[in-house]
C-alpha cells in the first residue's frame, strides 16, 4: 500500500483542500513553494505512464477547481508530476503538484 493509500484510507491524516469521488487534493507534508498542494486520484495508478488518458483528463478538471478552492487559478501556478526513477518519482502512486501563492523561479 502507497503513502498515498493510507492517506486516501484515512490511516494517516492530511490537510485536504478537495475530494470527490475519483480524486484527493491535500497539502504536501515538506512545501516546495508558498503554496504546495498534491492532486491524486485515489484508485492508485502507478504514474502518469500508466493512467489513462480519460482520468488524466478528470484528473486536469480537479486540478482547476482545487487552484480556484487555493485562490490561485488568477495569479497563476505550476503543476508537476514526476515520472520514475529519472524523473525524480518517490511515491509509486500518480500524483501532481500544483505550486504557487508566490513568484517561481525559473527551471
Ligand atoms: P514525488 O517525489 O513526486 O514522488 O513527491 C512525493 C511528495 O509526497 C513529496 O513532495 C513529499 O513531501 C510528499 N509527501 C510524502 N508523504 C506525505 C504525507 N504524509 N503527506 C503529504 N505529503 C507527503
Amino acid at each position: 500500500m502507497t503513502i498515498f493509500e493510507r492517506i486516501v484510507a484515512g490511516e494517516i491524516p492530511c490537510k485536504k483542500v478537495l475530494e470527490n469521488e475519483q480524486f484527493l487534493a491535500f497539502y504536501d507534508i515538506a512545501p516546495k513553494a508558498k503554496i504546495h498542494v498534491l492532486a491524486i486520484p485515489k484508485q492508485c495508478i502507478k504514474d502518469f505512464q500508466e493512467a489513462d488518458p480519460k482520468l488524466l483528463g478528470e484528473l486536469s478538471a480537479f486540478i482547476q477547481e482545487v487552484v480556484k478552492v487555493l485562490g490561485i487559478d488568477k495569479s497563476g501556478y505550476r503543476i508537476i508530476s514526476n515520472i520514475g526513477r529519472d524523473g525524480g518519482q518517490e511515491v509509486p502512486h500518480l500524483h501532481f503538484h500544483i505550486l504557487g501563492g508566490e513568484k517561481l523561479g525559473s527551471f
